[in-house]
């Protein structure tokens, strides 16, 4: 069955076309910032249509629903500088604007402070010190905005990839009438274990969409142009192209493990899948989450109208000859081969085609032979 969207409904932003020139204020916002506000407008983070106030905030992280009673995982926040704060009354319309060109506006609901150490440490944990996103958190001002994205110029948005609303990828599946269709998120690109879970989603349901981050990621990520090369060759070759759906996702990474996973779900939900692959450390970093956080935190989310699947390690082991997980085989680790995005990059940086049981040799080519023009 293909889900409704989350929440009370869709929310989409029109095209601004009032007249902006009696809008006077203005506030530049972030890379990271207009991602979030590219998934508010295009239906992806419904039901939220603005970022959150502090009541919400409050609610997202301590009992991780909307006030509602609607669950939701993180929290959006836009932060900004002590004097444009300051300068902003409730229920004014400003213009966000990215390198000075005009993206949205937004209909200023309120002004608050948040306590930052809270934040992070309801966000990722205790380790939060050590975490990448706290560094890029705690330069910014404490103080945030929030309020309801009214309307946004699409053609502002400086992406590399065009990608679709949610409705547009409704249609999709409608069209081709697919009932069930498990969402897969990626950072990297495909190897034979990713290859080996998307086969087991397309034995068990009728379509898998292949739907990769697309946007700013940590340090030795790979880029995202040879992301999408590689997805389009693997899919091409490799998987029945008429049951794949590879729609790449506007969204900037967090590295928030369970939560983040829980909000991955969501905007595949808001997509139309029914299913959703969760790996072991899925969006983790630095071995921040234990092995079993993502797993607990989805299930103790109860039934939110798209079903997780939950997924082991893959690895191949060669005793088996084949690609096998800790429930089917019996051998010990040096037998084993594992995946990493490590190991693919320092194929490329050494030239090292990888053995055929790890990368296809057409997908490795896509990325080492692209790689030289992006580094
Ligand atoms: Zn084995």
């Amino acid at each position: 069955m293909i889900p409704e969207y989350h929440g009370t409904a869709r929310v989409y932003a029109e095209e601004i076309n009032d007249p902006i020139e009696r809008i006077q204020k203005s506030l530049e916002v972030s890379y990271f910032d207009l991602h979030n506000i590219w998934n508010i407008s295009n239906g992806y983070f419904s039901p939220c249509d603005g970022f959150h106030g502090y009541e919400e905030i409050r609610s997202i992280l301590e009992d991780n629903s909307l006030p509602d009673g609607t669950r939701w995982s993180v929290p959006l926040i836009l932060s900004a500088p002590f004097e444009i704060c300051d300068s902003l009354r409730n229920g004014e319309n400003v213009k966000i604007t990215f390198e000075n060109r005009v993206v949205a506006i937004l209909e200023v609901y309120d002004k608050f402070a948040i306590d930052m150490e809270w934040y992070m440490k309801k966000m990722f944990g205790l380790k939060a010190e050590r975490h990448p996103f706290a560094k890029h958190m705690n330069r910014k001002s404490n103080m945030c905005i929030s309020g309801k994205i009214i309307s946004v110029r699409r053609d502002n948005f400086p992406f590399m990839f065009k990608s679709m609303d949610t409705e547009n990828v409704r249609k999709i599946i409608q069209e081709k009438g697919f009932h069930s269709v498990c969402g897969f998120q990626t950072r990297n690109a495909p190897h034979r274990g990713h290859e080996f879970i998307h086969k087991l989603a397309l034995l068990n349901f009728d379509s898998i969409a292949l739907t990769p981050s697309i946007g700013p990621k940590k340090e030795g990520d790979l880029p995202d142009n040879l992301i999408m090369l590689s997805y389009e060759t693997y899919r091409r070759n490799y998987v029945p192209s008429e049951r794949t759906l590879l729609i790449p996702v506007n969204y900037a990474m967090i590295y928030a493990g369970p939560r983040e996973a829980f909000l991955h779900m969501i905007m595949r939900k808001n997509m139309g899948c029914s299913h959703f692959i969760v790996g072991r450390d899925h969006a983790g970093t630095d071995n921040i989450y234990g092995q079993d956080q993502c797993r607990e935190y989805l299930t103790a989310m109860g039934n939110v109208g798209i079903t997780p699947v939950f997924v082991d390690e893959i690895f191949y082991c060669k005793r088996c000859d084949e690609l096998c997980t800790e429930r089917t085989c019996p051998h010990s680790e040096e037998t084993r081969i594992r995946f990493s995005g490590t190991l693919i990059r320092d194929m490329i940086k050494l030239g090292k085609i990888p053995d055929k049981n790890v990368m296809r040799e057409d997908v490795f080519q896509t990325i080492a032979g692209n790689h030289q023009e992006t580094v």
